[in-house]
């Protein structure tokens, strides 16, 4: 095992290249290496890159080329009491951010759903989707592949079931774009936010549908599932965790705790979380509930660049006769509680505080739980933020009024 002062040398000499360096030191010496040849190579001095506190080889199949680890500010919102289907008690969330005031503004929040006794949350529904595509003759033979598949869906679950022993194949719907046919796989992947485990899946269906159909897959990926891009299909028919929460806030809570009115909170959110959204052909009616997912997603190893789903979310409000209801509705939350980067030490210990660590008891209620909490977690985002805004309209308002 060379050390990594000598493994940086024979990277820069070209007679290894940066990918095999664990086959020749251990990971924490190969990270090493890799900092003291971008040292060289450029003017960073890694030194606190260098510090971090979990065994590297535990990051093995989580990153590579390893040399360090980022580090972001953690912080903690909370308690706050979630009577979900999953979820039952009292939380403190976990939050990783650099953008100051986002912990606290979401603690403004959680302490008001506290004062009203908690937030309710609920998923809704539950599917991981991978959509291949196909390549048929034209429209005559896609019919015929749609009408096998939809005749033979049993089959497809049984190939796919072989490969994972948590995942269900739930449905499979077919779309046909001319010469092109594509299959959205739908699973319930448990505690797991399911990606790998419905791309394998789904690979095992996809050699059932060639041997039995005409269709030739193109690509496991058609981009109907839809994985990390803004799409309508996601917000109109939900992947991962559909999930909402909700809260009556009464009416005295909202004029003490948020020095605004339920008027004024429905009209700010009337005009910006709904038409302003509207206007802006958004996907995301919310005032930026990404802010609470990605907080979270970090904080908890989920998958960064699904906060992409996760920001399909519509916020309501509405002035009831005992007070201001607010609701978040989430359509595309993709979350795990086992899997990815769940493992991760500081991760793991995010997910400990909630609670939520590993497979749930049954298999599945730990991601739903850790969905529902997420929810309440961008419910309090959006009441603090619109009431900020609302009640900034209001002291202009009486500032106005007493002039
Ligand atoms: P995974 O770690 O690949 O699979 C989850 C594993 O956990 C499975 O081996 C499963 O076993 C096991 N498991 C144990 N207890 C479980 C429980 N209670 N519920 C569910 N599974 C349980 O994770 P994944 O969620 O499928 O995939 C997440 C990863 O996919 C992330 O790293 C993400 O970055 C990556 N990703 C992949 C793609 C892609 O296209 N492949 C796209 C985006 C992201 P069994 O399967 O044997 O039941």
């Amino acid at each position: 095992m060379a050390d990594p002062a000598t493994l940086a040398e024979r990277v820069r000499e070209g007679e290894l290249r940066l990918h095999e360096l664990e086959a020749h030191a251990d990971h924490e010496d190969a990270a090493a290496a890799r900092r003291l040849l971008l040292e060289s190579e450029t003017d960073a001095e890694l030194a606190v890159t260098g510090e971090y506190a979990f065994d590297a080889a535990d990051a093995e199949s989580n990153v590579e080329n390893m040399y360090g680890a980022t580090q972001l500010p953690l912080g903690v919102a909370g308690p706050v009491t979630v009577d979900g289907g999953a979820a039952d008690g009292d939380y403190y969330l976990p939050l990783a951010t650099a953008e100051g005031a986002l912990v606290a503004s979401v603690n403004r929040g959680l302490s008001v759903l506290q004062s009203a006794g908690g937030a309710n949350a609920r998923v809704t529904k539950t599917g991981m989707t991978r959509a291949p595509v196909f390549r048929v003759d034209g429209v005559v033979e896609a019919a015929t592949v749609v009408e096998w598949v939809r005749e033979n869906e049993a089959d497809l679950a049984a190939a796919a079931e072989e490969t994972t022993s948590h995942g269900e194949l739930l449905d499979v719907t077919p779309y046909v774009v001319g010469d092109s046919v594509y299959l959205r796989f739908r699973y319930d992947t448990k505690d797991a936010m399911g990606m790998n485990m419905a791309t394998i899946a789904t690979r095992a269906a996809c050699e059932v549908v060639e041997a039995e159909t005409p269709a030739t897959l193109v690509a496991l990926s058609g981009n109907l599932c839809t994985d990390k891009k803004p799409a309508a299909i996601n917000a109109v028919e939900g992947r991962g965790r559909s999930v909402t929460a909700d809260v009556l806030v009464p009416t005295d809570v909202v004029e003490e705790r948020l020095h605004t009115t339920p008027a004024a909170i429905v009209e700010a959110n009337t005009r910006k979380n709904l038409v302003g959204s509207a206007k802006a052909g958004s996907l995301g009616f919310n005032a930026h509930a990404a802010n609470v997912v990605a907080a979270m997603f970090l904080a908890t190893g989920q998958d960064a660049a699904q906060v992409v789903e996760g920001a399909n979310a519509i916020t309501t409000a509405e002035e009831r006769e005992d007070g201001l209801y607010v609701s978040v509705s989430l359509a595309s939350l993709e979350v795990g509680t086992v899997g990815g980067g769940t493992s991760l030490a500081t991760q793991s210990e995010a997910l400990d505080v909630l609670g939520l660590a590993g497979g749930g008891d049954p298999a599945g209620s730990n991601a739903d739980a850790l969905a529902e909490v997420i929810a309440a977690g961008a419910l309090a985002g959006e009441l603090s933020l619109l009431a900020a805004l609302a009640s900034r309209h209001l002291s202009s308002a009486h500032e106005e009024l007493g002039r």
